[in-house]
């Protein structure tokens, strides 16, 4: 007799978000399924995951192909970051070349409301064209990467927030300030208004835990760079949360 694994199910997570931490506490509930989470490594203490967890690269979409053979993963799940544009190339190319199932859970990204004064941006460079004139004081909280984008604006002054230390080359007058989110509207307001910011610069994370500095911003009157989202990969299967993942496996939430 071969052996027979355990469960009837093996679904991996590709995580690094919120929403991937909730997926895989929701599936860890049916004890007939495996759930494998896989995160990059890039962030010094990510936080508990339930379930299996997997640390690290796979060598591009063929070793994903290969590493969801080799564990008889049954279904994929893409819950990574919205602008986290390799990973989901890559995850789109493996589901096709193995055939397993796979689906992206993104979260949907904001939308302006009334009294926001937005610039929308498709990159960080185009966020960079736009700064000089819209203020000098600016709070950049776009992640940690990518600094280099406004390394040439040396006559502005920037505060960037981020999780872990940025790295050079990032602007000359550049304050950090380590924090994890969730923010809170007051919170946030109190920071633009003590750190004497004139503009605000984010990524369409589309997160209700990073939301509140939009709001805060609004209320101060004070414009946002908006850097849009990289498109998906065509034809990809997208659910805008975890209750759709459960459905999409036949799962009650
Ligand atoms: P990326 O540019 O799309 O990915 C670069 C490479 O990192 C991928 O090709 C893959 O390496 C590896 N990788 C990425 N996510 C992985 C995962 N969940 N499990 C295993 N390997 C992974 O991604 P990124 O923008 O550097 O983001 C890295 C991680 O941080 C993502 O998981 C994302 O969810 C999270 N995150 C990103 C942002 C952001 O703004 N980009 C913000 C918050 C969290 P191989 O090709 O070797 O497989």
């Amino acid at each position: 007799m071969c052996p027979r694994p355990m469960w009837s199910r093996h679904i991996l997570i590709l995580g690094g978000t919120t929403e991937a931490r909730g997926l895989a506490a929701a599936l860890t509930a049916h004890p007939d399924l495996r759930v494998t989470t896989s995160l990059a490594g890039r962030v010094s203490r990510p936080g508990a995951v339930e379930g299996d967890v997997r640390i690290g690269g796979f060598g591009g979409a063929d070793g994903l192909a290969d590493w969801l053979c080799a564990e008889q993963v049954d279904f994929l799940v893409d819950a990574t970051h919205p602008f986290a544009e390799s990973i989901t190339e890559n995850a789109a190319r493996a589901g096709r070349a193995t055939g397993i199932p796979t689906v992206v859970l993104r979260r949907p990204g904001w939308r302006p409301g009334p009294g926001d004064r937005w610039y929308e941006v498709g990159s960080l460079d185009e966020a960079a064209a736009a700064l000089p004139g819209l203020g000098h004081r600016v709070f950049l909280t776009t992640g940690r990467l990518g600094l280099a984008a406004f390394a040439h604006l040396s006559d502005l002054r920037f505060v960037v927030r981020s999780v872990d230390p940025p790295e050079p080359p990032m602007p000359a007058h550049t304050d950090v300030l380590l924090a994890r989110g969730p923010f809170t509207v007051e919170g946030e307001s109190s920071l633009l208004r003590e750190l004497d910011i004139d503009v605000l610069v984010t990524k369409d994370s589309g997160a209700d835990a990073t939301s509140a500095k939009l709001t805060a911003a609004r209320r101060l009157a004070l414009p946002v760079v908006v850097v849009g989202r990289p498109p998906l990969p065509e034809g990809v299967d997208v659910v805008p949360d975890v209750a759709g993942v459960l459905e999409r496996l036949g799962l009650a939430p």
